[in-house]
């Protein structure tokens, strides 16, 4: 990961899913500073853009370096930007294949178009909004390609599950109390009955599709 605020990604990388992943080997992520690969006297890793206009642009020559420092080998290169291809679940899974990633975080205006031309490398949005950096989004690619890397995800069922997997949304779930301010968990949960359980999971997560994403089942 490369951004101009490590610290914004530190504390994630600590917690939770990605926190035991990294301490158990299974991934190994790397963040490095831009301004570590400025040049010039200050350090500087932003500029004014060409053409005129408000803000900064990240410039092209400490992000290079920032990149080639890690040498010759497979890895694929992307800069998190809200004009870029927006990510889903199919490209998760692709990007989950990939022996390494680089994920750029952009600031200011964002970077210097010629890191897409020359690195080469693609551009990736979290969705349509835009956000003041790169480094919260390069954690999204990051904790959704993790989940599917073997080991991470305790039951492998779990994953197969989830919303997207099979062009649906999940199916939703309840826990203790069976009865909660007045509201009942559905009787077939507590049935035991194992097929009516998958019969209504179907259902109930075909349900909440159509009511919240109706483009799913459409495609
Ligand atoms: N001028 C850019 C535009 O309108 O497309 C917005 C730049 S934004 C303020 C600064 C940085 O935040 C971007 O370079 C990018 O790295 C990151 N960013 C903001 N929104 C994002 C999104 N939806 N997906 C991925 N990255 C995003």
């Amino acid at each position: 990961m490369f951004t101009i605020f490590p610290t914004i990604v530190e504390g994630p990388l600590r917690e939770s899913l990605l926190g035991k992943a990294i301490e158990a080997g299974i991934i190994d992520v790397r963040v490095h500073d831009i301004r570590d690969f400025a040049t010039d006297r200050h350090r500087q890793v932003d500029d004014e853009p060409y053409g005129g206009g408000p803000g900064m642009v990240l410039k092209p020559e400490p992000v290079f370096a920032a990149v080639e420092s890690l040498g010759e080998g497979t890895k694929r290169v992307i800069v998190l930007s809200p004009a870029g291809r927006r990510l889903d679940q199919a490209l998760v899974r692709d990007l989950a294949k990939e022996p390494r990633l680089v994920l750029i975080s952009g600031r200011y205006e964002g970077v210097d178009e010629r890191v897409v031309e020359g690195l080469p490398a693609e551009e990736v949005s979290i969705g349509d909004y835009v956000l003041s950096g790169g480094e919260i989004p390069a954690l999204v690619v990051l904790e959704a390609v993790t989940r599917l890397i073997p080991g991470v995800v305790g039951k492998e069922e779990s994953l197969e599950r989830e919303s997207f997997e099979d062009g649906h949304l999940d199916h939703p779930h309840y826990t203790r109390p069976s009865e909660f301010r007045g509201m009942a968990v559905p009787d077939v949960l507590l049935s035991g009955n194992h097929a009516e359980v998958e019969r209504w999971r179907r259902e109930a997560a075909e349900e909440k599709t159509r009511r919240n994403r109706p483009d799913l089942l459409e495609r």
